[in-house]
């Protein structure tokens, strides 16, 4: 168990608190979604009501090492202020850490929120060069990491830092733990995962890791048709990972030795061209015609899995079971959802597509946890350990 914001007294104290802002902008530099901003208010509200002086920092975009102005924090410290109902002090510096900060951390009043810039600002932010996170270091006295969707980066701001504060966790990191480890420590059964998104090679990592806790993984999505192509269907000009065929084949070896159920779809919603409105049919997976591709899975899928999710007792989904962005292919990933809005189960979504996907149908009420880590909650459940939850102390 790792220490959180909870274990220590941050009375007066400095927080040096690393958030993930990495919000999407429009062309005139506009938030159009400011759910990682909401995200993090437990932990900055509970920073001001102990009476500790917090300096927030993130990265947004990919600006490279250099202070491209593209990517400045302001238009997140506006909203920042607007959803504290409190002015958080911005103070902007090409080199993140300078003259300028440095005061305005050592004047910074009990209760009150300063951000810094954009710690991809600097170079050194994303190689973990120590003397950026002593920079960094030097205006607090404490760590509170509660960036879930970069832990799995050892970056200064992530991770480095931590080599010269006591370091804990905020209550959104904190909560994302407890979810994940959870599923892979202890989860109720019958424990289900359901698979999906485009390359079977960038699933087997997962797949291997939860071949000895689920009972059943549900697969669809691009994935689904190399794993088909392995057993020997035809399947047309569907996505095809031809150098994972072998994988392919060794992991379904490893799910029956293992007494895991790994369901394929029975039907597929196929069309000619790759476009939301190519004239699509739906046929059984021995039947998909030589000229046609599948984008999503059948009505007689949709319902197999369903079954098993509301027959479940934990659920973890990652990855889309077809081509949700098309309108007309996006049955099976809202008849996924659906179920995962519906059923008792523990559900858990590993964020990105997958969690777009619920967002898109309006299914977030039902689920217990939708991560806001798409790229960290995959590394976890591969049982990779994250730097960012690496470096916190121990309870
Ligand atoms: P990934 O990036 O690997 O998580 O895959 C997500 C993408 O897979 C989404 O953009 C989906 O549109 C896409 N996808 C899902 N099903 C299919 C399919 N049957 N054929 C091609 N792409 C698919």
């Amino acid at each position: 168990m790792k220490k959180t914001v909870r274990d220590v007294d941050v009375r007066d104290k400095r927080v040096f608190l690393r958030c993930d802002f990495n919000v999407p902008l429009d062309d005139s530099g506009v938030i159009t979604d400011d759910r990682r901003i909401v995200s993090a208010l437990p932990t900055i509200k509970y920073l001001m009501e102990q009476g500790a002086r917090t300096i927030v920092a993130s990265h947004l975009g990919r600006p490279k090492g250099v202070a491209d102005m593209k990517y400045s924090l302001a238009p997140v410290a506006n909203r920042l202020s607007e959803l504290l109902g409190t002015e958080v002090i911005f103070v902007s510096e090409p080199e993140v850490v300078g003259p300028a900060v440095k005061d305005a951390a050592e004047a910074l009043e009990p209760g009150s929120v300063m951000l810094i810039e954009n710690v991809r600002f600097r170079p050194e932010e994303t190689k973990n060069d120590p003397s950026f996170s002593s920079e960094l270091a030097s205006l607090a006295d404490i760590f509170v990491n509660d960036a879930f969707g970069t832990a799995h980066r050892a970056h200064c701001s992530t991770a480095g830092v931590a080599d010269f504060l006591p370091a804990v966790s905020g209550f959104l990191l904190e909560k994302e733990i407890r979810f994940f480890s959870g599923l892979l420590e202890d989860p109720e059964k019958p424990f289900t995962a359901v698979l999906g998104g485009s390359k079977v090679a960038d699933k087997i990592p997962l797949i291997e890791n939860l071949l000895d806790k689920v009972d059943t993984i549900l697969i669809g999505g691009g994935m689904a048709y190399t794993l088909l192509k392995a057993k020997g269907y035809e399947i047309g000009t569907s996505l095809l990972d031809e150098d994972s065929i072998q994988l392919s084949i060794d992991i379904m070896k490893k799910a029956e030795e293992k007494n895991v159920k790994m369901l394929l779809p029975v039907d597929t919603v196929c069309a000619k061209e790759f476009k939301n409105d190519s004239p699509s049919v739906c046929v059984d997976v021995d039947k998909i015609p030589a000229d046609m591709m599948g984008l999503d899975i059948g009505e007689k899928t949709q319902k197999l899995y369903r079954k098993v999710i509301m027959e479940s007792a934990t659920v973890v989904w990652n990855g889309p079971a077809g081509v949700f962005e098309m309108d007309n292919f996006a049955a099976g990933t809202k008849a996924i959802a659906q179920a995962m809005n519906d059923t008792k189960a523990v559900t858990v979504i590993g964020g990105g597509d997958s969690a777009a996907a619920v967002r898109k149908f309006g299914l977030e009420e039902g689920i217990s946890h939708i991560s806001t880590g798409g790229g960290a909650s995959l590394e976890f459940l591969e049982g990779k350990k994250l730097p960012g939850v690496e470096c916190l102390q121990d309870k």
